[in-house]
């Protein structure tokens, strides 16, 4: 018998990939990563009303986005489909209705279902004490001959397939689960309730189960259930608001597991070496989208200017600013980049830098330029500006405070005019690192304009 760790998601296609479905997701992957297993996808759709081509390719898109790479599935080993790419299957619950009536068959050769009056199938519940051991929630014992429905009846036998021949969804996640050859079902804890009658089947169809790790729900920071609602509850809202998908996922990670020290930013690989089902934390996590944004910065700060430059150009790009080239990007990124905690932001910080025809921010003009003598001010150093034949941060910031100190008054009285002069608004990065990438032409024509536009 093999011993490779077999795991699956089976998400229903609801319409949108939760970030609790995403950390289960992130917590089968990154178990299969570890033990060099498979991750399997498989997509519940057995309710057919359901199954809406739009609602699964939001669960799609959200997995790779996080770059959770599924390992089997229909079309794969066939051309064009590259082992590991995730450019097969996913495996779909509505095409896999001969797989259903042959372990169907076999339920009904050992006796173990029937049919009702109203001609639904039917499972004999076996009504007996059972216990299993929960990875993360430990040993559960439940007595199934006591089970009763919520108003008290005795609980009767589990439909396991309608009158219309629709399948319900107990049995086909078991059958799924039996004939994929599932080693370690990971879901959430909402279906610890259900796993008795899973293991039930599973006695009836004679095949060992799996074992299983239900983890715990995620509620808000206040301790409500996170519903579909909740701010951040959605993965496609963090791919709309340009968070890093590696931040994310680093977010996700620690939602319900940690190191067990400190570290709180890690690189996947050494998650990957570290999970184990196991070591699941038993209590709820709580959402913290602040920590997210947080990690978001980190993994910005840690980026090269490369990199980030070439993750602003699509933000840029949509944005319609004309940036040019990625060489001339860059230099404009650099003195801002610190100051980024989302990419799109980049754009609210540089689109100035590659127009002439900014706009000036009104409560910046009235608080610098229409102060008495701003205007003189920016005719002083445009002056002492035009003589300079090298233009650099360093000789602008003493040419500045060398005017200032002639004129007996504070350098502040010529950055804060020329500021506004040169990007329209009161705040910005470094004063002489911004003159010193616009360049000498460009600052000299830029205050010519803010002179004319506000000269008398
Ligand atoms: N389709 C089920 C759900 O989305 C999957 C349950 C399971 O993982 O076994 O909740």
């Amino acid at each position: 018998m093999s011993s490779e760790v077999r795991v699956r998601f089976a998400p229903s296609p609801t319409g949108y990939l939760h970030v609790g479905g995403a950390r289960t997701a992130l917590f089968n992957w990154l178990y299969a990563r570890h033990t060099g297993g498979k991750f399997i996808l498989r997509i519940e759709d057995t309710d057919r009303a359901r199954h809406v081509d739009s609602a699964v390719a939001a669960i799609l898109e959200g997995l790779r986005w996080l770059g959770l790479d599924w390992d089997e599935g229909p079309g794969a080993g066939t051309a064009g489909a590259l082992e590991g790419s995730g450019d097969y299957g996913p495996y779909f619950q509505s095409e896999r209705g001969a797989v259903y009536e042959r372990y169907l068959s076999r339920l009904r050769d050992g006796g173990h279902v029937y049919e009702d009056p109203a001609g639904a199938v039917r499972f004999r519940l076996p009504r007996k004490p059972m216990e299993f051991d929960d990875l993360v929630c430990g040993h559960i014992a439940v007595d199934r001959s006591k089970t009763t429905t919520p108003t008290g009846e005795p609980e009767s036998d589990m439909t396991i397939r309608r009158p219309d021949g629709s399948w319900i969804f107990h049995f086909v996640n078991v059958v799924d689960d039996a004939e994929m050859r599932i080693t370690h079902v990971i879901r959430g804890e909402d279906h610890l309730s259900n796993t008795p009658k899973h293991i039930e089947l599973y006695e009836a169809l004679g095949i060992a189960p799996p074992q299983f790790a239900h983890i715990p729900l995620i509620l808000n920071r206040d301790g409500s259930k996170m519903s579909k609602r909740d701010q951040g509850a959605h993965v496609s809202s963090y791919i709309e608001q340009g968070y890093q998908p590696e931040a994310v996922r680093n977010y996700l990670c620690l939602l319900g597991w940690s190191p067990k020290d400190d570290r709180e930013k890690l690189p996947i690989e050494e998650v990957i070496r570290l999970f184990e089902p196991g070591k699941i934390n038993r209590k709820a996590a709580h959402f913290d989208l602040e920590k997210c944004n947080w990690l978001n910065a980190q993994y910005l700060a840690a980026m090269s200017l490369d990199e980030f430059t070439q993750a602003s150009i699509p933000w840029l790009e949509k944005a319609g600013i004309a940036y040019g080239n990625a060489a001339a990007l860059s230099p404009v990124l650099a003195l801002i980049k610190e100051k980024i905690k989302l990419i799109p932001e980049v754009t609210g910080w540089v689109d100035y830098f590659f127009t002439d025809a900014f706009e000036y921010n009104p409560e910046a003009v009235e608080k610098t330029l229409r102060k008495p003598g701003a205007l003189e001010r920016l005719v002083q150093l445009r002056g002492a500006y035009a003589q300079l034949s090298t233009w650099e941060a360093t000789l602008l910031e003493t040419q500045l405070k060398e005017l200032a100190a002639q004129v007996g008054c504070k350098p502040a009285e010529y950055i804060h005019p020329a500021r506004v002069a040169v990007s329209g608004r009161g705040v910005g990065p470094s004063l002489y690192h911004m003159l010193e990438v616009l360049g000498q032409q460009r600052v000299l024509a830029r205050i010519d304009r803010t002179l004319a536009e506000f000269a008398g």
